[in-house]
């Protein structure tokens, strides 16, 4: 059994260090399912029997960058492969953004970045799990008042709270994507 993982979310959300805490020890095999072109393998992580390909949609977080339509687009259709799409968000960063007092450029553009993002799966009728990482750098209320907040836009069906670096919430993400294989 065998289920694509697309991991999205503005850069500096955490999503390297989450696939790598994933995978653990380096692992390659083939598996069945077809990659597009769009889509690179950042890794593959086995739960039960079940293997998780994570891949990664590069262009898609990018809307200031000029990208012609054609480009944003392909990554957009990448994730239609996907049998998965995490959302990661780096939801200190998120909530300081949003903050306005204490708000720097860089949370700024997270929440520039990942708003685009919910945008764009919004128009798609996409739906999507949601993230919220470096939960060791927030606290409780502000993280509750984060989720109410993500899941009045009607895309996610599923909120995790994690810390990719602690690896806090990570092994029930893990089961709960391998289910969805
Ligand atoms: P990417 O750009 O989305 O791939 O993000 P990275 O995985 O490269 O992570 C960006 C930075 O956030 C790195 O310095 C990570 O060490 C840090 N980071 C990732 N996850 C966590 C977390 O759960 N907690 C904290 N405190 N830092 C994290
Ligand atoms: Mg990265």
């Amino acid at each position: 059994r065998c289920a694509f993982v697309a991991v999205i979310g503005a850069p500096n959300a955490g999503k390297s260090t989450l696939v790598n805490a994933m995978v653990g020890a380096k692992v390659s095999i083939v598996t069945h399912k077809v990659q597009t072109t769009r889509a690179r393998v950042r890794g593959v992580a086995i739960h039960d029997e079940t293997q998780l390909v994570f891949i990664d949609t590069p262009g898609i977080f990018s809307p200031r960058r000029r990208l012609d339509r054609a480009m944003v687009a392909a990554a957009w259709d990448a994730l239609e492969g996907a049998d998965v799409i995490l959302l990661m968000v780096d939801a200190p960063a998120y909530r300081a953004g949003k903050g306005g007092a204490g708000a720097d450029a860089a949370s700024r553009r997270a929440v520039e970045d990942t708003d685009a993002i919910v945008a764009g799966l919004k128009e798609r009728g996409a739906k999507a799990v949601l993230v919220l990482n470096k939960i060791d750098r927030i606290a409780r209320g502000e993280l509750l008042a984060l989720i109410d907040a993500f899941n009045a836009h009607g895309v996610f069906t599923d909120v995790f709270l994690i810390s990719a670096t602690t690896g806090d919430g990570i092994l029930d993400l893990k089961a709960f994507l391998a289910k969805r294989a």
